[in-house]
């Protein structure tokens, strides 16, 4: 699990299938694949005739799913599912996805949700005026309440509707007994796919990895401001608004998705390789070694190390059998997490000018902790490259880092960075780096990507962020470097 190095958390996974023989089974599997984006609970809701079946629970997929009755519990041939970890809300049973709305006037359907509101709060307090009592805390739920209470008795013209009242990003899977809805928001911040199973079924997931791991054939990612209707009748694609700006999360390409998964036509892994080969170019250094911070730095270290010449070689090896209790995102578990996490190999870097490839640096903790280990073990240097921009601005589109305070890169220039972390030299890509080597299509001023964590050009109003964020922003002086 990324979960205890990084620092940096993933935001859901969402799994949805239709039309499908073994739907609950298919969709545990799907999640499997996703289950890097969130290790906090997982659940599942099936539809068989007119019932919605639901399990869920705190914990990783196999624990909430380790009685096998519990699969055989979710009949039917339609099912979504989720896995999370919480960028709004606690952390309780409440929380966990997907929810159900039993009772609601068009009759019962089900909900789950992968990203951030950024005017949860105005609608929290909109539809509080109107009666509704929350199910749970997190953002999630909102948009389920927004349906029940749309003026109309046409479900999907409701959840059109109720689209384009959330702003922020969201990726949706909405089961009703009759269909499955998936939506994706204006800026496509998080990725969203289609495929179809060998028997004809549905699949709609967060990643390409998902597909792969179900023998899905890929169809096509869902776009921007885009509602996908599947049902018995066949699939639907309609637009709930015209006004859309595609900026994909750059931290999906560098850090949360799976390297096997491909976001828009790019592979992840490829993408990876071309930042580290970028890095290599932007920032050289005399050494003898290149090492990766395994696993999801794995990719651009080995393009740091082609475009370098020097070698690459497994220096740090990651302990896969950590025993694992329940997510508390403290910074002592955090540094206890590092420490039982990752091993170094002593013969590769003893006495050697050691390049150390990280994807990214968020607190710092865990880089300072890698290059005490690199020098415990004889390491004569280490420069350390991080594969991607240093991070000065929080994000409000799904990802936990929502104040400035936690991230190392907003309150240090470089050269302190490099004493914090005790390294020979430090250096990141940079942000046109970036966006060239994960190089989609230049179609808007933002080259179809989110890069706010870099540079602060938030590509939507931040509503109930905007305020704090000033205040903050202010405080840091962050507009000075913009
Ligand atoms: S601010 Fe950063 S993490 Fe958030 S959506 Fe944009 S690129 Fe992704």
């Amino acid at each position: 699990m990324a979960y205890e190095i990084k620092g940096l958390n993933e935001e859901c996974g969402l799994f949805g299938v239709w039309h499908h023989s073994n739907a609950a089974a298919t969709t545990f599997d799907g999640l499997h694949s996703l289950q890097h984006r969130g290790q906090e609970g997982a659940g599942i809701l099936t539809h068989e005739g007119a019932n919605l079946h639901r399990v869920r629970g705190l914990g990783l997929l196999a624990e909430v799913f380790s009685d096998p009755e519990k699969i055989k519990s979710l009949p039917g041939n339609g099912a979504i599912g989720h896995v999370r970890y919480a960028t709004a809300g606690n952390h309780g049973l409440e929380n966990i996805q997907p929810m159900l709305f039993n009772d609601s006037r068009f009759g019962a359907f089900g909900l789950a949700h992968n990203g951030n509101l950024t005017n949860a709060v105005a609608l929290r307090r909109l539809l509080a005026t109107k009666g509704v009592a929350f199910q749970a805390s997190s953002d999630s739920e909102l948009l389920g309440d927004l349906i029940t209470k749309e003026p109309t008795d046409n479900f999907i013209e409701a959840v059109k509707a109720a689209l384009t009242v959330v702003r922020g990003g969201f990726a949706y899977l909405v089961m009703t007994p009759n269909c499955l809805v998936a939506a994706l928001d204006p800026n496509g911040f998080r990725p969203l796919v289609m495929g179809t199973l060998p028997d004809g079924g549905t699949v709609i997931c967060s990643e390409t990895c998902a597909l792969d791991q179900v023998g899905a054939t890929y169809l096509r990612d869902i776009e921007p401001g885009e509602m996908v209707i599947v049902s018995d009748a066949g699939i639907r694609f309609e637009r709930y608004t015209q006004a859309t700006n595609l900026t994909v999360c750059a931290m999906e390409y560098i850090y949360f998705a799976r390297p096997d998964s491909v976001i828009r036509g790019v592979s992840v892994h490829e993408a990876r390789q071309r930042m580290g080969a970028t890095l290599a170019r932007e920032q050289p250094v005399e050494a003898d070694v290149v090492l990766g911070v395994p696993n999801s730095s794995l990719s651009a270290a080995t393009g740091y190390a082609k475009a370098s010449g020097l070698p690459y070689d497994l220096g740090m090896i990651k302990n896969q059998y950590v025993a694992r209790t329940f997510i508390e995102p403290t910074q002592a578990r955090r540094d206890r997490g590092v420490a039982m996490k990752l091993a170094v190999v002593r013969s590769v870097v003893a006495n050697k000018r050691v390049v150390l490839v990280d994807d990214s640096m968020v607190r710092g903790t865990t880089c300072r902790h890698i290059v005490r280990l690199l020098k415990q073990a004889g390491a004569k240097e280490v420069h350390v490259r991080i594969a991607s921009p240093v991070l000065k601005f929080p994000c409000f589109y799904g990802i936990d880092i929502q104040t400035t305070a936690e991230l190392i890169g907003a309150n240090h220039s470089v050269a302190e960075m490099t004493t914090i972390i005790g390294a020979d030299s430090l250096e990141f890509l940079s942000v046109k780096g970036l966006v060239d080597a994960i190089g989609l299509p230049a179609t808007n001023q933002y080259h179809g990507l989110c890069t706010a964590y870099f540079d602060g050009h938030y590509p939507t109003p931040l509503y109930d962020y905007q305020e704090t964020f000033d205040a903050e922003a202010e405080k840091l002086g962050l507009y000075k470097g913009v």
